[in-house]
């Protein structure tokens, strides 16, 4: 069974209101193992709404409208829905004293605007709205189903889970929709696509969208069967294969963070860590810190953003920022292992680098990033970077990669 979703609202096509009903819908719908297969915004114009609403309903077998069915002149998804069918629109009256009476249980008398809201399209089946005033409506359209929805989130989560998912749940063939996320570090997402592609692009089922962030790409895998345990095993075919292609690229493939899988491997291995942070100025001691139970882990940190700060209290000699420079391999590494030992961690991370827009010089351009990882009894790894971007991508690139260099030590 295939769905559409059509969000009506001129406001939606503003920079002000972003269209978070059809997220909803769009979960609800994997759940029932509805493949929804198009999202249409439309301003609040009859003809835009019919014409959007027609179309859908050539495609898929089941078209929900969100919005449009307030009281005022602009909520025209009843006049659209009616222009598209073919259909008349007719008061009923029953609706008309429900309206009626909430505005009376309230102490106010009905403006007469809201009759529109009693219109019901022919044939429609109503949907009940215990959230608000206008009902939903459930339209045959020959095989295919049409739902008009109030914008309104609350009203539109109540009636569809009390009227729709009952409905849908009888009409839809029980299948079943399984995701799974891959995420990646350590490779460009052109560099993914290229060991990735080869491999997913032979399976129709799962599907595979890629999505590409600072520092991190993931791999959507998107399994249907007609039951749980069929598309848990299309899931596992493919993420076997990606997983092998990949290697210890892929970090995560349970919806956890990266710094929730290095927690997870420092808890468990009993380490802990204290990081040394220039250019990131905090971001990756913040990181650390998003998951509950780092202090289990995680000792502390120093944003040593001036050189006096990088002498005074992490021993980065003067001469070494004379000549090598505050952004150098030789400058991330001490700050790696003289924070390790203040803190007296088990490992010590050292980060510096130009995130930009200033500072940069012929030789040191905007992304360059050196990242050093402390370990007792081992020379310090050093590694270093160019990130593409401005001054937010590189800082958060910088505290991936410090991350990950973390996580394959512990892993
Ligand atoms: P109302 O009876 O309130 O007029 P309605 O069905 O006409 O309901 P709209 O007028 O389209 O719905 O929207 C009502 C409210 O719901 C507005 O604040 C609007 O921003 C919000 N809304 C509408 N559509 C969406 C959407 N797709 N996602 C999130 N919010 C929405
Ligand atoms: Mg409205």
């Amino acid at each position: 069974m295939t769905a559409e979703i059509i969000a009506v609202g001129s406001e939606l096509l503003g920079a002000q209101r972003l269209d978070t009903n059809s997220l909803f819908l769009a979960e609800q719908l994997q759940g029932l193992g509805i493949g929804l297969q198009r999202k249409t915004v439309v301003g609040d114009s009859e003809q835009g709404i019919a014409a959007a609403i027609g179309e859908a309903l050539e495609r898929a077998d089941l078209v929900i409208v969100s919005g449009g069915l307030g009281p005022t002149a602009d909520d025209l998804t009843r006049e659209g829905a009616a222009r598209a069918l073919g259909r008349s629109l007719s008061r009923e009256d029953r609706i008309l004293e429900t309206i009626e009476r909430r505005f009376r249980d309230r102490g106010l008398r009905m403006p007469e605007i809201n009759v529109r809201q009693a219109m019901i399209l022919e044939g429609a089946e109503l949907l009940a709205n215990s959230q608000g005033s206008a009902p939903g409506q459930w339209l045959r359209a020959g095989e295919r189903v049409l739902i008009l929805l109030p914008g309104v989130p609350v009203e539109l989560q109540a009636i569809f889970a009390e009227e729709c998912r009952p409905r849908l749940e009888k009409i839809a063939p029980r299948g079943v929709i399984l995701t799974r996320v891959l995420k990646i570090a350590g490779l460009f997402e052109s560099q993914v696509d290229e060991r990735a592609a080869p491999i997913y692009q032979k399976f129709h089922n799962p599907t595979t969208t890629i999505l590409a962030s600072p520092g991190e790409i993931q791999l959507h895998l998107t399994a249907a069967g007609a039951g749980e345990a069929e598309a848990r095993e299309a899931l596992n075919e493919l993420a076997r294969r990606l997983e092998l292609a990949l290697g210890d690229h892929i970090f995560s493939d349970d919806g956890r963070t990266m710094e929730e899988v290095v927690g997870a491997y420092l808890t468990v291995r009993a380490k802990t860590v204290a990081v040394a942070e220039s250019c990131t100025g905090g971001l990756l001691a913040e990181r650390l810190t998003r998951v509950p139970g780092s202090s289990r882990y995680f000792l502390g940190g120093i944003v040593a953003y001036s050189n006096e700060v990088k002498t005074r209290w992490l021993d980065v000699p003067a001469p070494v920022l004379e000549t090598a420079g505050a952004v150098s391999a030789e400058a991330a590494r001490i700050l790696a292992e003289s924070v390790r030992r203040h803190f007296g961690a088990d490992f010590g991370l050292g980060i510096t680098g130009i995130a930009g827009p200033s500072g940069a010089t012929p030789e040191k351009p905007v992304g360059l990033v050196f990242l050093a990882l402390a370990e007792e009894g081992r020379a310090a790894e050093v590694v270093e970077k160019r990130y593409p971007g401005g001054r937010e991508r590189v800082r958060l690139q910088a505290s991936q990669t410090a991350l990950d260099m973390l996580r394959r030590r512990v892993k």
